[in-house]
Parts: C-alpha cells; sequence; structure tokens
C-alpha cells in the first residue's frame, strides 16, 4: 500500500495539472496550529486554511478573486487589480466568491459562550461529548473589574463594572456553583450516567469543539460578536478570530473594516433629517431617536453631544 502511494505521481496520464509561476508558501508557516488564549482557560486555534498553499506573494485573498472572475469573465478587465476587485465585491455584497476561503480552528469557551456561538448555523461543528467523557474540571470566573452592572438602556446587556463589594457577591456565587462539581463525581462515581449526572452544572463550564466555516459567514459571525451589543466575553473570542484570520485574508479584512465594521447604515428618515439640516428625526420613537442622535455623534455633526 504504501509502495504504492510512492509510485502514484500527479502528472498521470489524462491529468492535465499546472505549475505556479512562483515557489509555493504555506500560509500558517508551516505550523500545525496558531492559538490565542482568552480568559483564563479559553482559547481560539486556528487549524486550517483553505486556500492554504498559494504562490510567494499571494495571500488567501487570491481565492475569490479567482472565483469572481469566473463569473464576471471579461468584465473584470475593468477592474483589474486584485484588491479593487475584492473591495468592489464587498461593498456590493457580492458574496459567493468569500466562500471560497475556509477556517478550521479548535475552540475552547463557557457553555454560556458556545450557546450563543452555535447560533450560527452555516459552519460545521463537532463538540465535546459530555455523555461520552467526563466533564473537565474548568469554569469560567470574570475579574473583579468585569463584573458589570445591569444596563438601564439595554435590557440584554451589561454597563459599566459594579464595583468590588457585589463583584465579590457575584464572584461567591460562582464558586458554590463550581462546587458542585464535586457533586458530579461523586454521583458519577456513583453509578449515575454521565449524560444525566452533568445536568446539574453551571453554564460557566467549558466545552470545546472544532469550528469549521467560510469567511463570507464568518465575517457575519464577525460583525454580529464583535460589536458594542454582543456580549464582552463572546466579543473576546470573536476578536481572536479575526486577529488569526487578518494576515490570510489582509485585503478582505481591510475591505470589511471599511465597508462594514467601521460604517454606518443611515435609516430613510435619517437621510431626510440630514438633507434638512435638521437635528432631529421625524419619529417619536425613543429608540430610533436615541440612535440617531448616537450616529450624529460619530458622524462629528454640528451640535451633537460630544
Ligand atoms: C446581540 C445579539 C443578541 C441576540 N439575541 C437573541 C435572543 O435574544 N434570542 C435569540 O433566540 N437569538 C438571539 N440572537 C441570535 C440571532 O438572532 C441569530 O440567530 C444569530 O446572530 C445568528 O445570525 P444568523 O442567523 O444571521 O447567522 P447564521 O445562522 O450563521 O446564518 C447566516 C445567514 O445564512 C442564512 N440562513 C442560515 N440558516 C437559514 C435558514 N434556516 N433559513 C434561511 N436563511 C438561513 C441567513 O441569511 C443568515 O443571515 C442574538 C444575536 C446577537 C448578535
Amino acid at each position: 500500500m504504501t509502495e504504492q502511494i510512492a509510485e502514484m505521481k500527479p502528472e498521470t496520464a489524462g491529468v492535465a495539472s499546472t505549475k505556479p509561476e512562483a515557489p509555493l508558501i504555506d500560509l500558517m508557516g508551516g505550523d500545525l496550529r496558531r492559538q490565542i488564549d482568552v480568559h483564563d482557560h479559553g482559547f481560539v486555534a486556528l487549524c486550517d486554511v483553505m486556500p492554504r498553499l498559494v504562490p510567494e506573494g499571494q495571500t488567501a485573498d487570491m481565492a475569490i478573486v479567482q472565483a469572481a472572475r469566473v463569473s464576471y469573465g471579461q468584465g473584470t478587465k475593468k477592474i483589474s487589480e486584485d484588491r479593487g476587485l475584492i473591495r468592489y465585491l464587498l461593498r456590493h455584497r457580492h458574496t459567493t466568491p468569500f466562500e471560497m476561503v475556509e477556517f478550521k480552528f479548535h475552540c475552547a469557551m463557557p457553555i454560556f459562550v458556545a450557546r450563543q456561538w452555535i447560533r450560527h448555523r452555516t459552519a460545521n461543528v463537532n463538540e465535546y461529548s459530555g455523555r461520552y467523557s467526563v466533564m473537565p474540571d474548568r469554569f469560567y470566573r470574570p475579574t473583579t473589574e468585569n463584573v458589570h452592572r445591569q444596563s438601564t438602556s439595554n435590557r440584554q446587556g451589561g454597563e459599566e463594572s459594579i464595583g468590588a463589594g457585589t463583584a465579590g457577591d457575584f464572584l461567591e456565587y460562582l464558586a458554590k456553583a463550581e462546587a458542585l462539581y464535586a457533586e458530579y463525581e461523586r454521583l458519577h462515581e456513583d453509578g449515575v450516567s454521565r449524560e444525566q449526572a452533568r445536568i446539574g452544572l453551571p453554564q460557566s463550564i467549558y466545552t470545546e469543539w472544532y469550528w469549521k466555516c467560510d469567511l463570507h459567514n464568518i465575517l457575519r459571525f464577525l460583525s454580529l460578536r464583535l460589536d458594542a451589543h454582543a456580549q464582552a466575553e463572546i466579543r473576546d473570542y470573536a476578536q481572536a478570530m479575526w486577529d488569526l484570520i487578518a494576515p490570510i485574508v489582509p485585503v478582505t479584512v481591510e475591505a470589511f473594516r471599511d465597508y462594514e465594521m467601521e460604517s454606518m447604515r443611515l435609516t430613510r428618515l435619517e437621510i431626510e433629517a440630514i438633507r434638512a439640516g435638521g437635528a432631529e428625526i421625524d419619529s417619536t420613537n425613543k429608540r430610533e431617536q436615541a440612535e440617531w442622535q448616537a450616529k450624529r455623534e460619530q458622524l462629528g455633526m454640528d451640535g451633537a453631544r460630544a
């Protein structure tokens, strides 16, 4: 069998192969994985990327350009520069070429973060099984300054640090939940199945998974989970993912910052307010008004609060 493989050559009869003009380089520099630690026990590790081997001087952005050119054909002569083409595609939401790049990650995160993450349905996921294996004794605890007060403006969110006293009470509450792990172990030793013993463990316990996704859907994940409205903990994971992919698809990441992350959408009412030179929008909805004021501040418009 080994000999058979050794004898196999890429150029077999009837197969046409193309050699790159420049030598191929590994976009992961020969690394098996590149890991960024998150919090106390979490991590995001990049394990693979497609394309991984590209001609020297190129990045995985080339796969986007390659796919786009098949659909635009002669038309791309007008947008001949690769960077310009990628920026055009992103601006005009021509998304399928971005699906030609894929990333595979190994990640460890607390279950409450995993519950938010798994909502992104277009990824391929394989998760640690608490039925098959014993849950590891690892729990997430925020630092004292990262215990947040309930936001008054956003029911889903937290705001500034709550202060050491109440934060201490909160951390004690987490410690009590973690102490249930000893009960979990004892009950499992007494014969309770792993699949049932685990159900009393808190959401702060860690799970892990392999997560593979194409670039188009990763960008969507990142735009939602790096946003200030996302929970701080999942934002930390999204930031690690962003940092890992940025050197591999630098042109796309730059365009995504320009046209999505650091851009702004204006509603019809907001456009009308700008045209009329007014500070107010024609709406009595308080949330809409507040969002408009936030945009005015971001734009540095006259009279907007700094
Ligand atoms: C700040 C924030 C708060 C949230 N709060 C809540 C909450 O309170 N409750 C809650 O349940 N969820 C909540 N979510 C989750 C949210 O509703 C989405 O489920 C999640 O963000 C995934 O988005 P998505 O469906 O676009 O992503 P993906 O599942 O990755 O899908 C990507 C895109 O693929 C397409 N797609 C995927 N599957 C289908 C399908 N079956 N049919 C049609 N099109 C499909 C859609 O275009 C979709 O936008 C929250 C998310 C955020 C970011």
